[in-house]
């Protein structure tokens, strides 16, 4: 029977380990990426039953108990799960996803205690490196936790997005990290429950310390990359608390969620021109703040009517439509979507540009022009429409400002310098989509784009906008 149902358990993760690969090839295009996600849930259920059996398998007579206490745990996960996903805006859901990070932390924590308290001591050798592993699943677990809380309350603007720059925080950081490194020293060579508790127990105050800390110094405009750093760090905690429970498919999971995690934060980063060591360290060298450019004068802007865009856009042959946050909060995608399938109704050449980090997440307006039904061959990423602009007749920006701000090319001192924008402004006319001047991007910073000759401001909620330019033509 053992033999029997060790081969199930060996079969089933494999199966599972293999689904989680294709899902994660899968996602990796936009044809594909509903297959990956299909992957992926059959990989959980996979994963999820040969636990159950297994667990209930080694429950002996207890069986009965652990039935009632999986099905609470399961019905309470579930009913959380179902409810947050149906109520959530597409614009909560990087919070969502900091919140279920967060999650990932607190039980590689509690797995690391659980494990810790059922065999304690570093009798043996072998114990002695398990205590290792408790020791760094209660570390890299309790630094996502924290890390992922603040990251939620900063995305749903709870509290303050601008970081916290103490006096002195990268020697904060890095002594933290020593000092931790020494209490997994410490708690290795500790005999019994009581001895080992005591560098457990700061072990986990410091690094749920440590963890708040680094997100804190983070500043608003690298939000996007520390969301992805945290996906990695909860991997990386996932695959502790694996080797805690001597679980491999929990090991092969969190570390295929830790590195792919982590290789997005670097792409990202490049995106952004942020150095990924300084994300990862907690805003090593200054994270960026929210007044620069305030100050300066860009002119005066000149509005237009969503009449004569139309009109317009008629007499254009070729459109880009370059979306960002505010489409996303006004909802505006189908609208949007409508408009660019009437113009290629009237023979004009419609093209989405899309910006790595336009939006709130990584793939923000890909989802929400896919939900849309925007052919995925119209839209083209950053890279591959930047240098077309100059032939572009008319580009829309709909909610769009960091991701289209000149200034980060052109303004060394900008929160935003160096990082990669889409050069709309070479186009012959911009028509700008923003509710009213004066609002700044997600980075605070003035955008003098809007205030170029060619460019006009079509003021209002974009949906509203959008629809009467659709109406006018
Ligand atoms: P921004 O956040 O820079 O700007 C949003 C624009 O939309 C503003 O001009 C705003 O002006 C306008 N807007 C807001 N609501 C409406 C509405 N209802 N109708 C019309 N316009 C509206 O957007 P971008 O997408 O250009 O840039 C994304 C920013 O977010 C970057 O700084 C990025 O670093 C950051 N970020 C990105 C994440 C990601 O992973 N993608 C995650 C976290 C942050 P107004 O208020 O006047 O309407």
């Amino acid at each position: 029977m053992t033999t029997i149902l060790n081969s199930f358990q060996a079969l089933a993760y494999i199966l599972a380990a293999l689904a989680f690969i294709l899902a994660l090839a899968g996602l990796s295009k936009q044809t594909s990426a509903a297959r990956g996600n299909t992957l992926g849930i059959i990989g959980m259920a996979i994963a999820l039953i040969a636990a159950i059996v297994v667990a209930l398998s080694g429950a002996g007579s207890h069986a009965l108990t652990a039935i009632g206490i999986l099905a609470v745990a399961i019905v309470i996960g579930a009913i959380i799960g179902i409810l947050r996903a149906r109520s959530v805006q597409m614009t909560e859901m990087p919070q969502l996803v900091a919140m279920l990070h967060s999650f990932v932390g607190a039980a590689a924590v509690l797995v690391g205690f659980n494990s810790f308290l059922a065999t304690p001591g570093a009798n043996t050798a072998e114990n002695a490196y398990h205590l290792g592993e408790v020791g760094l699943a209660v570390f890299i677990g309790a630094v996502t936790l924290t890390g992922s809380i603040v990251a939620f309350l900063k995305l749903s603007a709870k509290i303050s997005g601008k970081p916290l720059t103490l006096p002195g925080r990268n020697a904060i950081n890095l002594i933290a990290l020593i000092i931790c490194i020494a209490l997994i020293g410490w708690l290795i060579t500790t005999r019994g429950v009581e001895a080992g508790l005591v560098p457990l127990c700061i072990l986990t105050v410091i690094s749920l310390l440590l963890g708040a800390h680094l997100v804190l110094a983070i500043g608003g405009g690298d939000m996007p990359v520390v969301v992805s750093m945290l996906n990695s760090y909860s991997g990386w905690a996932a695959a502790m608390a694996g080797f805690t429970l001597g679980n491999d498919l929990l090991i092969i999971t969190g570390a295929l969620v830790g590195s792919s995690g982590a290789y997005l934060s670097w792409i990202m980063c490049k995106g952004m021109n942020r150095s990924f060591v300084s994300v990862i360290l907690g805003g090593f060298g200054g994270g960026t703040t929210s007044n620069s450019g305030e100050a300066k004068d860009y002119g005066t802007h000149t509005e237009i009517t969503a009449e004569e865009t139309a009109a317009l856009l008629k007499g254009a042959k070729r459109v880009v439509i370059t979306p960002g946050y505010g489409m996303a909060t006004a909802q505006a995608q189908f609208p949007v979507a409508d408009l660019a399938r009437k113009l290629q109704a009237m023979g004009i050449d419609v093209k989405f540009g899309i910006h790595p980090v336009a939006g709130r997440m990584p793939g923000h307006m890909n989802v929400l022009l896919a939900e849309a039904k925007v052919p995925y061959d119209s839209v083209y990423e950053m890279d591959e429409i930047n240098d077309d602009f100059g032939d572009v007749d008319v580009v829309l920006v709909i909610g769009a400002n960091d991701t289209v701000n000149p200034s980060a090319l052109t303004e060394p001192d900008s929160p935003i310098a160096g990082m990669p924008v889409l050069r709309v402004w070479e186009a012959e006319r911009v028509i700008a989509f923003k509710r009213k001047m004066g609002n700044a991007g997600y980075s605070g910073v003035v955008n003098p784009l809007f205030f170029n000759d060619n460019t006009d401001m079509l003021l209002g909620d974009a949906k509203g906008s959008v629809e009467a330019i659709i109406a006018a033509l």
